[in-house]
């Protein structure tokens, strides 16, 4: 089973003066990026801490030249950026690199299905904000922990996805203090709110399943990209898609995320200990109890969302397979533990 140490984030700004030119505000020349920036294969968790505002520059960027982007201002976006990174938390898992990942494959996973062509770029633009602060401020426990210890969160908004709405009201503090919708319209503000809410709220795994049901029937359908609200469903299924969507990596790379979640639940478990409160997730005491969970994962979470995907847009259809393949790995590593283990105990008792 893999291992990472804490990554310390550092410094987003790079330590250079804030640009005055809204041509080079998203750019530094001092940085190279990866030459596979914009490949799926990209390993997130291989970049240091302090290159991810960098890339979630760049990210935007690219986004802005390509449709000449006029409603946002580069210098406003480039410090409201430097402000979420500030704001991800040094958590195991739902930090500053989740949050890039989770934007980097929502960009790739809009390009493969095409959609950059057919949906509209303000609804577009936002779902790429909302899947760079989804989960902002992220305190490394799951929205049980915020219920069931009567948090302030929790108190405050009424046991209802407390984080991803804490998320969102995050978000649109620094939207505001930034005035990032300075240059919209009314109507497009309204598009813009519009679709990071439904985008975060989304992202919620208590609307897993009834994702999962929709995404079915839509394979069916299809989705009716002239109507603005359906696009904005699409664009909150894809973020989902790929929020839950580390089994389209690499072995090695999807066993490092798995990891990763494994620590923060392993956290949140012994702190609900010392509150005097049953343990959410069941601790993982070996590896084989690791492989076994991340297999039940695939099976029952992430499988079922990605096929009814995948058949609704066939070009994520590598993707899929990457899926199978970490399933058929983390099943041969769950089994050859279990052959171990009965070898073990049969020398024990013979
Ligand atoms: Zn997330």
């Amino acid at each position: 089973m893999a291992t990472r140490k804490l990554i310390k984030t550092g410094s987003f700004s790079l330590g250079r003066p804030s640009p005055k030119n809204e041509m080079t505000a998203l750019d530094n020349k001092h940085i190279v990026l990866p030459p596979e920036m914009f490949s799926p294969e990209l390993n997130i968790l291989e970049m240091e801490g302090w290159l991810l505002s960098s890339i979630i520059m760049r990210i935007f960027k690219v986004f802005i030249d390509r449709f000449s982007y006029q409603k946002v201002s580069s210098l406003a976006l480039r410090e409201f950026i430097i402000d979420v990174c500030d704001a991800y938390l040094e958590v195991p898992y739902h930090n500053l690199h989740h949050a890039t990942n989770v934007l980097h494959t929502t960009y790739v996973l809009l390009e493969k299905c095409g959609l950059f062509e057919k949906l509209n770029p303000d609804v577009l633009f936002a779902t790429l904000i909302a899947a760079l602060v989804h989960d902002i401020g992220h305190p490394g426990n799951n929205n049980l922990f915020e219920i069931n210890s009567f948090s302030e969160l929790a108190l405050k908004y009424n046991d209802l996805s407390v984080l991803e709405q804490h998320h969102c009201a995050l978000a649109f503090e620094l939207i505001k203090k930034h005035n990032l919708n300075s240059i919209m319209s009314r109507e497009d503000f309204c598009v813009f709110r519009k679709t990071i809410v439904t985008c975060i709220l989304g992202t919620d795994m208590a609307h897993h399943k009834a994702s999962t049901e929709l995404l079915i029937k839509k394979t069916n359908t299809g989705f009716d990209f002239k109507n603005l609200d359906e696009q904005i469903l699409a664009c909150k299924l894809l973020l989902h898609a790929a929020d839950i969507g580390n089994p389209i990596q690499s072995p090695e790379v999807c066993e490092e995320w798995s990891a990763l979640v494994s620590q923060e639940f392993h956290n949140q478990s012994v702190r609900e200990s010392e509150l005097g409160l049953t343990p959410t997730h069941p601790l993982v005491s070996c590896e084989m109890s690791f492989y076994s969970g991340e297999m039940k994962y695939i099976q029952y979470v992430c499988l079922p969302y990605w096929e009814a995907l995948t058949e609704i847009f066939p070009e994520l259809r590598d993707e899929l397979e990457k899926i199978y393949q970490n399933l058929r790995i983390f099943t041969e590593k769950h089994d050859e533990l279990v052959r171990k283990n009965s070898v073990f105990q049969l020398e024990q008792y013979s």
